[in-house]
């Protein structure tokens, strides 16, 4: 039997608009771009997957980064290689190419697209065995007031498509942020929950002085309050044992996690597979954290159906995945380059099960959206 070889890798961008502008603590945006990357075996199949970020404030990467780190670095190691060594190839991408995760797990992704399709099996089963078919997914609110953020969630909770929510904040000062998530929450806990999330833009005091009243009003989590290297800030909230601290921006790779669980820093870590670089870090990520007696949550890079599925492969198998997740990506994109988007309905986003990611890309509407 012929040897099977990765043949050709083409990384492309693309533009999605969005159904209404979100606001990050640090940048609006109104769409949110895109790089699909193709990898072709040597036997025909193509396996697809998907780089995006929240933004270039994340961690520094954007989707012209990877596009550039991926044609100029990442193609010449891969191109005449083993597709099923990919471990093997994945090592050898992070001893020549120092950080850029969200690249390289949009590589991991397309590769275990491609072996899935190959052995006819989806990727979970690629990583594992299944812990549930379907995850809780949380909504994030954004209307911009706190009264329509409430209307919103009754709105949802009533129809029944999402029952836990987020917030952002960081926009306002710290002190106005705390008391329009109190609000928030004190309107809505009748029926559901949120967790806040300032995206790392708060500081000590004010997370320390808000922490009773976060308590007080049932918010559930407080995600990533202190900037990315401050663990010990975190570490010190985490041991007022009020709500639940949440590390996601200080919790992007393994090693990370493990400073994390050494230094009691959080007692809830927000998965993302791109901060990880790819599922298979995602779930080392959530073993240290299982052995430390920390929750994970399935956190999202705000991606169209193609990496939400990779997440939904990734998270599915991971059994403390106590929080749920924000996998709501493909409903809040205004379109979605693939035929059938992922299944989000009743608050749960389902594991596909098709061959692969399990979903098939539309080649219209890619050609609609690719930067010009
Ligand atoms: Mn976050």
């Amino acid at each position: 039997m012929e040897k099977v070889t990765i043949k050709n890798i083409t990384a492309q961008l693309l533009d999605i608009p969005i159904k209404r502008p979100h606001q990050f603590s640090a940048v609006k945006v109104s769409s949110k771009s895109f790089v699909l990357l193709k990898v072709e075996l040597s036997n025909g199949i193509i396996g697809i997957g998907e780089g995006t970020t929240p933004g270039i404030f994340w961690n520094g990467e954007s989707v012209e980064t990877m596009k550039l780190v991926i044609d100029q670095y990442v193609t010449p190691l891969l191109l005449d290689q083993d597709p099923v060594l990919t471990e093997a190839l994945l090592q050898k991408m992070n001893r020549q190419i120092r950080g850029n995760y969200f690249a390289k797990a949009t590589v991991e992704m397309a590769l275990l697209d491609a072996l899935g399709k190959w052995y006819n099996i989806p990727v979970h089963q690629l990583l594992g065995t299944l812990h549930k078919d379907k995850i809780p997914v949380r909504w994030a609110l954004a209307s911009g007031t706190p009264e329509g953020d409430i209307e919103e969630a009754k709105e949802y909770v009533t129809s029944g498509k999402y029952d836990n929510f987020k917030t952002k904040s960081g926009k306002e000062a710290p002190e106005d942020d705390a008391k329009r998530s109190i609000r928030i929450a004190e309107g809505i806990r009748a029926h559901s929950t949120i967790g806040i999330d300032p995206n790392g833009s708060w500081d000590r005091l004010t997370s320390m002085k808000w922490m009773g009243d976060f308590f007080d009003a049932g918010i559930d989590f407080l995600e990533q309050p202190l900037p990315p290297q401050d663990v010990e800030g975190l570490a010190r909230l985490a041991a007022m044992k009020k709500v639940p601290i949440m590390a996601d921006e200080s919790a992007s790779t393994i090693d990370d996690a493990m400073r994390l669980a050494k230094a009691d820093a959080a007692d809830i870590f927000s998965l993302k597979i791109h901060k990880a670089g790819g599922m298979k870090n995602t779930i080392k990520v959530a073993g240290i954290a299982e052995a430390s007696g920390i929750s994970c949550f399935g956190g999202t890079s705000l991606e169209s159906s193609i990496g939400t599925a990779a997440c939904v492969h990734a998270y599915a198998s991971i059994p403390n995945l106590d929080y749920g997740s924000e996998l709501f990506g493909p409903d809040w994109l205004a379109d979605d380059p693939v035929k059938e988007p992922v299944t989000i309905k009743d608050g749960y986003i389902y594991v596909p099960d098709k061959p692969g990611l399990g979903v098939e890309l539309d080649e219209e509407k890619v050609s609609a959206y690719l930067r010009q």
